[in-house]
């Protein structure tokens, strides 16, 4: 599970390498899953940034994810997630698993480009907002709302369910099911139905030693009445009544 480690540190931009890099060999599951979770390197960010307020291309804890494990160029994560994402996938291409990376990190504005896209739906004509809120709730986040802010989470190979029921979408599928943890990526939001939120998406992969302390983090601003309300998007008022903190934020699947 050492493969390609220090490379690793290489691709995800040398010029801003760590000075501690961390090995992103295996942590113990128990290491992400406490209440008081901090990550290996102590991560903690400014809450607006996890609130999407953030430009990764010119901050300097975010990197490029290397173009070859990329379905576009210019995609960004936080760089400890990066360097761990890169050695988990070339350990998978060396048993002939692609692990591509469609979507990293997603700034407010660019969710919120998205969710005003499908608000405007031709289809939603004459819905009540609620109704189109919970419908594009369905994979979706409010902007604000979403781990893709936090620059922890990826979303993987496919952005359709049935792609991972066959072929190399399930064997891609599987192998991050059998290896990922080891990594310390985990699949947010599975079948389990004990989750809340968001349908299952096979694809979307996070982080968790730097995504279970921003979580926290957000949850102790929220606990001091800390964290703005949602707003300057089409149904932002509505947040709180359809529970996007307590459904969707907390709604995760964890092992
Ligand atoms: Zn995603």
């Amino acid at each position: 599970m050492t493969v390609g480690v220090a490379s690793a540190w290489m691709a995800c931009g040398a010029a801003t390498a760590p000075t501690k890099p961390t090995a992103p060999t295996s942590p113990p599951a128990s290491a992400f899953l406490t209440d008081t979770v901090q990550s290996a390197t102590g991560a903690v960010a400014d809450v607006r940034e996890l609130l999407g307020h953030v430009d990764p291309a010119t901050h300097p804890d975010f990197v490029a994810i290397p173009t070859a494990w990329c379905a576009r160029e210019g995609l960004m994560l936080r760089t400890e997630a990066c360097s761990t994402f890169v050695a988990m996938a070339e350990a998978a291409a060396l048993e002939g698993i692609r692990l591509e990376a469609l979507s990293a990190t997603r700034t407010f504005a660019h969710q919120r480009s998205i969710w005003e896209r499908k608000w405007s739906r031709p289809r939603y004509m004459g819905w009540e907002g609620v109704d189109i809120a919970r419908d594009i709730l369905t994979y979706s986040s409010m902007p604000g709302s979403s781990r893709h802010h936090w620059g922890t989470d990826l979303d993987l190979h496919s952005l359709e369910s049935d792609d991972f029921t066959h072929g190399e979408g399930q064997r891609v599928v599987a192998w991050l099911r059998a290896n990922a943890e080891g990594f310390g990526f985990v699949e947010v939001y599975t079948e389990d139905p004990a989750r809340t939120g968001y349908l299952p998406e096979p694809w979307h992969w996070s982080y968790m030693p730097l995504a279970e302390a921003f979580l926290a983090q957000l949850e102790e601003a929220r606990a001091r009445n800390e964290l703005p309300a949602f707003a300057g998007f089409s149904g932002a008022e509505l947040a709180d009544s359809l529970g996007i903190f307590d459904a969707y934020m907390r709604g995760i699947h964890r092992p």
